[in-house]
């Protein structure tokens, strides 16, 4: 099997924020591996943007240390890292008054006729006067794109604000939403494994698949981010977004093409589809408390009466053919046990079993779909235990794994956000999400979190656990049970 890397067209990509966390962890270094990998062409740009700076000079310095701190040395050549380098230029820039602009459009002007791709790697209440100061400054043609990230607004109406800002100055066509779950390899290789295939699509509905479990665990607590995330919450700032989207893609119909807005009507329908929680006890809202060296969130927080959820679990319901009366579980949160996220496929068991109950009975067949940490995807079966002692059963895992099966060695799987560059400057938008998807998403976390009642404290939970104990019972009182948080 033969790697094919199709080089893109030469670009500017002008990087909003560019000596910021996001900038300077994510985007850097996925630049760089794309040059490394031929993608990128060395006559590409990338424009740092950033209130203050010194300079290209000193840009290409903070750029470099970022290369040392997020790439492997093996993968760090100084040949690679000094073509990398040249392709960096910096324009200081405050996106909320008038200078600066000048000086971004003489850069671009240099190179007219080549995509320009704006990334606002900035706090979101900077998306639209940068939007607008690049309509103002004349330098978004019909053939610019920008590309915006979580938080995309926090409640619907936000959403629906920023949507009409953001439309006031772009086409929908030229907006590029980033969920960088959709950038993963596994999670197109959930596409793959649906849609490329005749072995699971027949059976992926309700009268094959028993539930499906999507987990998101952090084992890190809010510190950094702690008095902004309690004005969040994980309802808010994981399951509207990474948890909905994996959702999508696990319970949408086969679009017609892997096309951008054949992929994303589909998904738009599933959110459409999405039930109201039936019962109260269908959300446990969590929040870690102080156990052995770690801090309860209260004091990362810096609120002490703070009713902010750091976990929630919820049980839905898919309201279409496929799905009627298949449980969706999701959970999320901060300080668990590991950092895993995971999509399981639970099928139901066998009618009827032939065997003799004292060889055991059949396992159901699970499907995981492994985000992280190992990307990979894992289906177990029920097998005979090999040797004698008559027919005894067992169940072992077939391992997807791509560096396993693939006939050519993975040395390294890329980050999301190279694949998801690359599509920003290839325009295909299949992997990002459309306004209307987006505002779907807060329609329905808006109705959930309103049948909150703010007084209530959410459940405490230990660090280094997998959760309060009434998100065991969510799944407990159904017979069922969470797949466990490996360490
Ligand atoms: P950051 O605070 O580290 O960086 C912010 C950047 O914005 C800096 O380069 C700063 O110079 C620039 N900036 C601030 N005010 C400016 C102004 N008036 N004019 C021009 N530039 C200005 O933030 P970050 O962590 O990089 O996050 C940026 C955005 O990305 C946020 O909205 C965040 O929520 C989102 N995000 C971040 C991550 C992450 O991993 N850091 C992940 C997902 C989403």
């Amino acid at each position: 099997m033969v790697s094919h890397v199709v080089p893109v067209e030469p670009f500017d990509l002008i990087v909003f924020g560019a000596t910021g966390d996001l900038a300077q962890r994510k985007l850097i270094p996925a630049l760089y591996h794309r040059l490394a990998d031929g993608q990128m062409p060395d006559t590409a740009r990338v424009i740092g943007v950033a209130r203050s700076g010194e300079g290209t000079e000193a840009f290409r310095a903070l750029a470099s240390a970022a290369l040392d701190a997020h790439i492997t040395p093996a993968h760090l050549t100084g040949d690679l890292r000094r073509r990398f380098l040249s392709c960096l230029e910096f324009v200081a820039l405050d996106v909320t008054g008038d200078t600066g602009w000048d000086a971004l459009r003489q850069l671009l002007d240099t190179q007219e006729n080549r995509v320009r791709a704006f990334y606002m790697s900035v706090a979101p209440r900077f998306f639209s006067p940068i939007a607008h100061g690049i309509r103002k400054a004349g330098l978004g043609g019909p053939d610019a794109r920008i590309v915006v990230e979580k938080p995309l607004g926090h409640d619907l109406a936000s959403a629906r604000a920023l949507n009409q800002h953001l439309g006031e100055c772009f086409s929908e066509h030229q907006i590029y939403r980033i969920d960088h779950y959709l950038g993963k390899e596994t999670v197109q290789n959930l596409m793959a494994l649906r849609f490329a295939n005749t072995l699971f699509e027949p059976l992926w509905n309700a009268q094959y698949i028993d539930h499906v479990q999507i987990t998101v665990a952090e084992n890190v607590g809010i510190e950094g981010r702690g008095p902004y995330y309690d004005t969040i919450g994980a309802m808010r700032d994981m399951v509207q977004n990474h948890l909905l989207q994996l959702l999508c893609l696990t319970a949408m119909e086969p679009p017609a093409q892997f096309e951008p807005d054949a992929v994303r009507d589909e998904k738009l329908k599933v959110l459409k589809a999405l039930e109201p929680l039936a019962h109260k006890s269908d959300a446990v809202r969590g929040q870690y408390r102080a156990s052995g060296k770690s801090r309860s969130y209260r004091e990362d927080a810096e609120n002490p009466d703070s009713h902010t959820e750091s976990f929630v679990a919820l049980r839905l319901g898919v309201s279409n053919w496929r799905w009627a009366g298949v449980p969706f579980y999701l959970r999320t949160g901060k300080r668990l046990r590991n950092r895993v996220s995971e999509i399981v496929i639970q099928f139901r068991n066998v009618p009827h079993s032939i065997f003799s109950p004292e060889g055991g009975a059949p396992h159901s067949n699970v499907l995981a779909i492994r985000l992280q940490p190992d990307e990979g995807i894992t289906l177990s079966v029920t097998i005979k235990d090999p040797g004698p002692g008559g027919m005894r059963l067992t169940d072992t895992q077939l391992d997807m794994s791509f560096s396993e099966g693939l006939k050519r060695p993975v040395d390294r799987m890329p980050d999301a956000y190279e694949r998801l560059v690359m599509d920003v400057i290839r325009g295909d938008q299949t992997l990002f999400m459309r306004g209307d998807e987006v505002e779907a998403a807060w329609k329905w976390t808006d109705m959930v979190i309103s049948g909150w009642n703010p007084q209530e404290a959410p459940h405490p939970y230990d660090a280094g656990s997998s959760g309060p104990e009434d998100a065991l019972m969510l799944m407990h009182r159904d017979g069922r049970r969470w797949r466990e948080i490996a360490i």
